[in-house]
């Protein structure tokens, strides 16, 4: 889960909210400022007010749709999907953080992943968030002491491995959860795959 993209994945894929949610996005805060400027207790307010439920009720019905696709597609690729548990309620004590944290929704995301998995038999690893998975090189475990969320790129120093921020976390998220997945008793295949329960390729 990210801040710059909605979700980023091992294979470095990066997944942005679609345009027809942007715009849902849009075309509410729209009606909210157009609210805001009503008199109190006027007709105008509370048609006002209206507009704005039903422009929640399409960003709310666009980020199912969209989520619900999204989950389905990466269930049916993979036999394991993991996944990093943020924080979230602390981000939101950030104002920054909080609007790009509302806008992702992460948590519904996670919720459908987990429940399809559930529904084919396979596995939803949840990784949690103290796990350095953004100062830590993948490839050579160097880990940094300190990460900005500013810091987009940077170059690993023991091993000079140029790393994107995310698909470097998403690497080491992956990582950790076939570790939690063999200590379960599952056998990984070099490739990702779980020897138990077909040879798809697991992604985080
Ligand atoms: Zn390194």
């Amino acid at each position: 889960m990210g801040l710059s993209h909605l979700a980023i994945d091992s294979n470095g894929r990066k997944i942005e909210n679609p345009r027809f949610l942007k715009r849902a996005q849009q075309n509410l805060k729209r009606k909210q400022k157009a609210l805001s400027r009503c008199q109190k207790g006027s007709a105008n307010r509370a048609k006002a007010r209206l507009l704005v439920a039903k422009a929640h009720e399409r960003v709310a019905n666009a980020r199912h749709d969209f989520q619900h696709k999204l989950s389905r597609q990466i269930v049916d690729d993979n036999q394991a999907v993991i996944v990093e548990t943020l924080k979230v309620k602390n981000m939101m004590k950030n104002a920054r953080l909080a609007k790009h944290i509302g806008d992702a929704s992460w948590y519904a995301l996670t919720t459908k992943l987990d429940y399809k998995a559930k529904e084919q038999g396979k596995h939803l690893v949840k990784i949690a968030p103290w796990f350095a998975s953004s100062k830590t090189c993948h490839v050579c475990q160097h880990k940094r002491d300190a990460m900005p969320l500013n810091v987009r790129s940077w170059e690993c120093p023991a091993c000079h491995t140029q790393h994107d921020r995310d698909i470097n976390a998403a690497l080491n998220i992956k990582h950790q959860g076939i570790v939690k997945l063999k200590a379960e008793g599952l056998s990984v295949s070099a490739h990702g795959g779980l020897r138990k329960s077909g040879t798809s390729p697991a992604a985080a």
